[in-house]
């Protein structure tokens, strides 16, 4: 008896595509201890997310994240949120609760009815010579100053992609 040929059978191409498999037979389980699932990832955009610091992943290029996505974090009572292991975060306990949230761009949020104006912090932007972003260099201060002023993280999590990240090594808090 002769099997009928599924590989190029265009209903399961299209399916193995939504799934993000290359190609037949490669593809992820779903894990919800290490992917985020829609609703977390609905949360953590509309209303962010009060969680203990040690629940935060250190990722190896010094940016932060929840599970396989990058975030940005902040203090309930600052005016500034991180997105870099900065000197400040660095200075925070590990049960420190801190605000999560994935939110790209305007406010971000404090719970389902709040938001607050904030800005980032020179310190992670500097940590991660973001876009070559350097306040201690004084031909560099004025544009470094300027790239705060215009800072976008609906760019930024382009160029660190914000979901998903894979493949980087997490440094031991
Ligand atoms: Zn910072």
């Amino acid at each position: 008896m002769k099997l009928p040929n599924f590989t190029e059978f265009e209903p399961f191409k299209q399916l193995r595509l939504s799934m993000g498999a290359r190609k037949a037979g490669h593809f992820e389980l779903f894990n919800p201890d290490k992917h985020l699932t829609g609703k977390e990832r609905s949360e953590l955009d509309q209303q962010g997310k009060l969680l203990p610091l040690h629940r935060l992943k250190y990722y190896a290029d010094t940016t932060w994240g929840l599970k396989n996505t990058r975030v940005a974090i902040y203090l309930e009572s600052a005016s500034d949120y991180h997105l870099a292991q900065c000197k400040v975060t660095q200075a925070w306990e590990v049960n420190t609760s801190v605000w999560v949230s994935t939110r790209r761009t305007g406010n971000l949020p404090l719970g389902a009815h709040l938001a607050s104006s904030r800005q980032v912090c020179a310190d992670c932007l500097q940590l991660l010579n973001y876009k070559g972003f350097d306040l201690q260099k004084n031909r560099k201060i004025a544009y470094s100053k300027n790239l705060i002023q215009n800072f976008s993280r609906e760019e930024f999590f382009r160029i660190y992609t914000l979901y998903p990240v894979q493949g980087l090594a997490e440094k031991l808090a």
